[in-house]
């Protein structure tokens, strides 16, 4: 096999390799049964077990508490945008969104058919480099729930910490669930496509408080209610099984990492590394304003789009994966999920380094 290369991907992202490996074992023979992972019955004991500790090690994690069920849901992250107003809006029912970039316009575009929906600060006018300050909104009375995009994987913006209002959030955390800890008893809903930061594409990770599974209208489609998954354990009807394994190794090996505490000291660490670089001189500059970087994705710019090419290349020639920026801002992105191993990250600040010097 090749030397494996550093994959800065924003998502379908870099997985633990110790991962990779047993599901590749899997795969073919699941746990010395002499039948493969895939073609295991969702029925059967053993994929009920291995959902059952999916779901165990994310409650552990995260701390869940009891009132709140953890599902596993298809139609990708971007299917939670229709969902959670079909789910908890209606006639004449209100919510209120922040847009912060592409993530969340794409939710408030689908908000708007199911309800009456305020966006409260939109920075779009600065290019989404930025997430507000709890003092620069207000939540529009009568709110069902606050909505955010806890990490704008395409700008490199995170919010630093949870809005402090009085609203029940609902919170899009596909590039940042299990990168901190988290007080769940803030949140309605949070939802994650496990892609960036959880396992393969495939699966939707939402965890939502048990009073809401009953707000939703009796005509909305039986797949589409939060209630129909929650009430047969994600097995209403055929799930992701190799997907929701996935994340059960990943959740395994976070825990063996010591944690999301433990885990955010070492993004804080990554992250750090990279914005030293960006802050040293004036050939890289940050597309995030200070008080908003993100720990996950971190978007730059270099002198020229000629440069930003050329690094892209010679960054790529090194084993140094995926740095093209999202085609909504250009430029150069760095992904570095928990998955990331911190020696990536030092060799591209090692890069970085040389390749400013080289071409000032
Ligand atoms: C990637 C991403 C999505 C879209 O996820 P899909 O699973 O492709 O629908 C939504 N929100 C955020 C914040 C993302 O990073």
């Amino acid at each position: 096999m090749p030397e494996r290369i550093y994959n800065f991907s924003p998502g379908p992202a870099t997985l633990p390799f110790s991962v990779l490996e047993e599901a590749a074992r899997d795969i073919v023979n699941f746990k010395d049964r002499g039948i493969g992972l895939i073609e295991l019955s969702h029925r059967s004991k053993e994929f009920m077990a291995v959902a059952d500790e999916t779901e165990s090690l994310i409650r552990e994690l995260l701390d869940v508490p009891a009132n709140y069920k953890v599902l596993f849901l298809q139609g990708g992250a971007s299917s939670q945008f229709f969902m959670i107003p079909m789910n908890l809006l209606g006639p004449g029912k209100k919510a209120t969104y922040l847009n912060t970039g592409v993530w969340s316009k794409k939710a408030i575009k689908e908000a708007e058919n199911f309800g009456d929906i305020t966006v409260a600060y939109s920075s779009a006018d600065v290019s989404f480099n930025r997430v507000p300050e709890d003092t620069e909104y207000t939540v529009s009375p009568d709110s069902e729930y606050l909505y955010l995009v806890s990490n704008n994987t395409i700008y490199g913006t995170q919010f630093s910490s949870f809005p402090q209002k009085d609203a029940m959030l609902v919170c899009d955390m596909s590039s940042d669930i299990l990168s901190r800890p988290l007080d769940i008893s803030k949140f309605g809903i949070i939802f994650a496509g496990a892609q960036k930061n959880m396992g393969p594409a495939g699966v939707t990770v939402v965890i939502i408080r048990e009073d809401l599974l009953d707000k939703v209208a009796e005509n909305v489609p039986t797949m589409l209610k939060y209630k129909t998954h929650a009430d047969k354990g994600s097995m209403f009807n055929t799930p992701p099984t190799f997907a929701i394994y996935c994340v059960g190794r990943v959740m395994h090996w976070l825990k063996n990492q010591g944690g999301v505490a433990a885990m955010q000291r070492i993004n804080e660490e990554k992250a750090a590394l990279i914005y030293k670089i960006i802050d040293s001189g004036d050939f890289y500059r940050g597309h995030a304003e200070k008080t908003s970087r993100s720990m996950m994705n971190i978007a730059f710019n270099l002198p020229t789009p000629e440069l930003e090419a050329q690094f892209i290349n010679e960054a790529a020639a090194i084993g140094l994966d995926g740095l093209k920026g999202h085609r909504s801002i250009g430029g150069c992105r760095a992904s570095i999920y928990n998955a990331f191993p911190i020696e990536g990250v030092k060799k591209l600040v090692d890069f970085m380094a040389r390749f400013s010097a080289d071409n000032s």
